[in-house]
């Protein structure tokens, strides 16, 4: 995640922050500070965060027992996110990582409330206890609001609106019971009436913070809903499929000028070359990459200096699913994907020809078609 700073590593994940964090830092200076002033609010506002993180890292060991590996842990204003290297798709699994982070927030409450108890007691007896008590500023107000957040954590994360933690749970154990893709659509349509009740409750008693929320939602859980789609269209599919025909390739001794007036002239932003003896793929020009050696001047260098070379390029059978193609795109940093067939180089396959297979199956009604 761009814009956002690293303050530390925990459990081997890089804790990051976002910009805007800071931005609720000062927010949470002025607003929680109280009689106590602005410092006071600081310290209120991290220990809340100190428990969003500690909620985040609770999903974050969970996935890392299962052998999922955590990218990092991003604190934002509206709350954390901890990146997996992919979902669990095992609904043990997901129930597992789920509920995990909702469990350390339900611990922390258990272990906080009988030490809110017994510093409001000893402080003003059992006869003279007050709301003023757990309000005020002081070690006893901050326990007794720490307290609160983690309850209120617990019970908004638990609400059944993928993709929070309750919408993950749901989907978990609707996967008992019938396919992930069938337990992700439900979970997604139950998810955004949620959201939307969610959006309602936010408007009508003016938590406009609530409704972005809710939105946020709402999109998060038919974008999820859309990925797993996808994903599992494109696991029965061949990558053949997916392969255009382009008869159009590269000599390894054209020179960048000769390729950029070539490029003008198809259609292809990524052209493949070729050893012009035996067919070997040495790698790929991008017409980006041609436009910008040409504007400094490079035109006549080979365009073997400029392309992207071979062995930095994923590699994949044309027999393969196609979902293997997709992956291969996501963890690479490549934009192509090149196709063999055997040991003969067969063509390049972009995300854009994994969307069009996608955008062809659910408008034939192969993959669900709300998704569309
Ligand atoms: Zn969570």
């Amino acid at each position: 995640m761009s814009w956002s700073l690293r303050v530390g590593k925990l459990f081997g994940i890089d804790i990051k922050i976002h910009f805007t964090f800071l931005l609720i830092l000062i927010w949470g200076a002025l607003n929680y500070g109280g009689s106590a002033g602005p410092l006071y609010g600081l310290i209120v506002t991290l220990a809340l965060f100190t428990l969003v993180l500690l909620h985040e890292l609770g999903h974050s060991v969970a996935a890392l027992w299962y052998g999922i590996p955590v990218k990092d842990i991003t604190l934002l204003p509206i709350g954390g996110v901890a990146r997996l290297e992919r979902m669990p798709e095992k609904p043990l699994q997901e129930l597992v990582v789920a509920i995990a982070g909702p469990a350390v927030n339900v611990v922390l409450a258990a272990i906080l409330l009988p030490i809110v108890g017994v510093l409001a007691v000893s402080q003003t007896g059992l006869a003279g206890l007050t709301a003023s008590i757990f309000l005020n500023p002081g070690l006893t107000g901050l326990l007794s609001f720490l307290l609160m957040a983690n309850i209120s954590l617990v019970v908004f994360n638990m609400i059944p609106a993928f993709p929070l933690d309750g919408g993950r749970v749901f989907r978990a154990i609707l996967g008992f019971f019938t396919t992930y893709q069938n337990a992700t659509n439900i979970a997604v349509q139950v998810g955004r009436v949620f959201a939307i009740l969610m959006g309602f409750v936010g408007l009508f008693y003016g938590q406009i913070f609530l409704a972005l929320i809710a939105f946020f939602i709402y999109l998060a859980g038919g974008q999820e809903g859309q990925a797993v789609a996808i994903k599992s269209a494109l696991r029965n599919v061949k990558t053949a499929e997916a392969l255009t025909s382009t008869d159009v390739a590269l000599s390894p001794y054209a020179t960048v000028g000769q390729v950029a007036s070539m490029m003008l002239s198809t259609p292809y932003p990524l052209l493949p070359v070729l050893d012009p003896d035996n067919g070997e793929f040495l790698g790929v020009a991008s017409s980006s990459g041609v436009a910008q050696a040409m504007q400094q001047g490079h035109w006549y260098k080979n365009i073997t200096e400029i392309m992207q070379p071979a062995r930095l390029i994923p590699k994949i059978s044309l027999h393969a699913p196609l979902v293997d193609a997709q992956e291969k795109l996501a963890t690479a940093s490549s934009q192509v994907v090149a196709v063999y067939d055997g040991l003969h180089f067969k063509g390049l396959i972009t995300a854009n020809d994994i969307y069009r297979v996608f955008r062809f199956l659910s408008q034939s009604g192969y993959a669900s078609p709300q998704f569309a």
